[in-house]
């Protein structure tokens, strides 16, 4: 998967010329799956947390840092800087759970450019790349200069091992923003906008789903465009209260009538009859969210997009729940198209994006990642509290809770390992 990248503007580009400076732009290849997007305030913080230079911190906060998903069990990102690979950030497990970034060799190049920083210096013998040295480091990786180049040194199990090499100048690009993005960009999210609303007014949709996260707002905002009254809020009883709060105040903006439909028996309730519901068993949707859609007739819109999970990269372009035909408009939007069409709209967003969450369900989904599971512990102790007694009291242990075990019926095996 490759969008364009403006190296002249600083920005990421999804035509065929930047809409500022008319340059063309180059390439910016990332995973499959990577649903690339800009950085939140949270994963900034984050990741800045992590790199113990001023410099570069202040260089990150003046650019546009974005970040695509890397296969893995948890949060796994490559970053991206200056329409580069600057390095990856992940959640990892060794010995406690915490966060680790490494850069890539040309990450470590500029952070060298920019700070004049080497941890120590090695004379090459030949090709570096990959091989193990000799030596103890504390940290998780160190500037290594290595004759004319800059070389990264990380600890792995087994010793220290220059993981590359990057010998090429570096050139310091444009500050720039995300209203810089939108402003390179303007008439791509033009053309989207309109597909998408020609699509909604053309299907005669009469619903609009509305979960309280950034893609069904933005289907919500095209579907109030293409003039659909009515958003339909499924109301698990165990959504976030930014979540609630936020659904009933955007709709309440844009002048829509809310239908808010509820499960006859709670989650509370299902749980003892079912179980917990896992990534491999998830009677939870079935039963708190579509068969409330059965009371409804017509064309309903939904925010689904394809690159969200492998899943849906399969998935039809259409369904039918009972009475009720969907219909999903921005299936092909990227998450980066997403942000940048809220940003372009300056349209309000869901605060738990910046609180350190990705994808915004039930405060105990499953489906969470362990990054924002311990999460819900900082942010809203009282659920996470009412949730981690609940999985105690039917024989989980604090490990197999905090490693996020219960969250498969059968554990991968990778999940095992740890
Ligand atoms: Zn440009």
């Amino acid at each position: 998967m490759e969008i364009g990248y403006c190296r002249r503007c600083n920005i990421p580009l999804r035509d065929k010329r930047c809409e500022i400076c008319g340059s063309y732009p180059l390439s910016l290849r990332f995973h499959e799956l990577g649903d690339i997007r800009p950085a939140s305030h949270y994963e900034m913080d984050i990741l800045l947390s992590l790199i113990p230079f001023r410099e570069v911190k202040n260089y990150l906060r003046r650019r546009i840092v974005l970040l695509a998903k890397q296969p893995g069990l948890d949060y796994r990102k490559d970053i991206f800087v200056d329409g580069f690979k600057f390095g990856v950030l992940e959640y990892i497990k060794d010995g406690r759970w915490r966060w680790r970034f490494v850069p890539t060799g040309k990450g470590v190049a500029l952070i060298h450019h920019l700070t004049s920083h080497v941890d120590f210096e090695m004379r090459a013998k030949g090709h570096m790349k990959g091989k193990k040295i000799d030596r103890k480091i504390d940290k998780d990786w160190e500037i290594v200069k290595l004759g004319n180049c800059v070389a990264i040194a990380v600890k792995e199990r087994k010793g220290v091992k220059i993981k590359d090499v990057y010998c090429r100048k570096i050139m310091e690009r444009k500050r720039s923003t995300l209203k810089d993005a939108v402003r390179g960009n303007t008439k791509f999210l033009e053309r989207i906008e309109r597909e998408a609303v020609e699509m909604i007014i053309k299907s005669k949709a009469r619903y609009v789903a509305f979960s309280g996260g950034k893609d069904s707002e933005v289907a919500l905002y095209l579907s109030y465009l293409a003039g659909v009254k009515k958003a339909v809020f499924l109301n698990t009883g165990m959504e976030f209260p930014e979540t609630v709060r936020f659904v009933y105040n955007f709709v309440d903006f844009l002048d829509m009538e809310l239908i808010e439909l509820s499960p006859q028996k709670s989650f509370w309730d299902l749980v003892e009859e079912m179980g917990i519901p896992t990534k491999d068993r998830r009677w939870c949707t079935k039963y708190l969210k579509l068969e409330q859609l059965k009371k409804l007739q017509g064309v309903i819109v939904d925010g689904l997009r394809k690159y969200e999970s492998l899943r849906r990269l399969h998935s039809p372009s259409t369904r039918k729940i009972g009475n009720l035909r969907t219909i999903y408009p921005i299936f092909n939007w990227l998450s980066l198209d997403v942000w940048l069409y809220i940003h372009s709209k300056g349209l309000p967003y869901n605060p738990l994006y910046d609180m350190g969450f990705e994808r915004l369900g039930c405060y105990m989904c499953p489906a969470m990642l362990n990054a924002e599971f311990h999460r819900v512990k900082v942010t809203h102790p009282e659920l996470f509290k009412r949730w981690y007694e609940y999985l105690r009291k039917i024989g989980y242990t604090h490990e197999e809770i905090m490693d996020g075990n219960w969250r498969w019926k059968e554990p991968p095996p990778k999940l095992k390992e740890l």
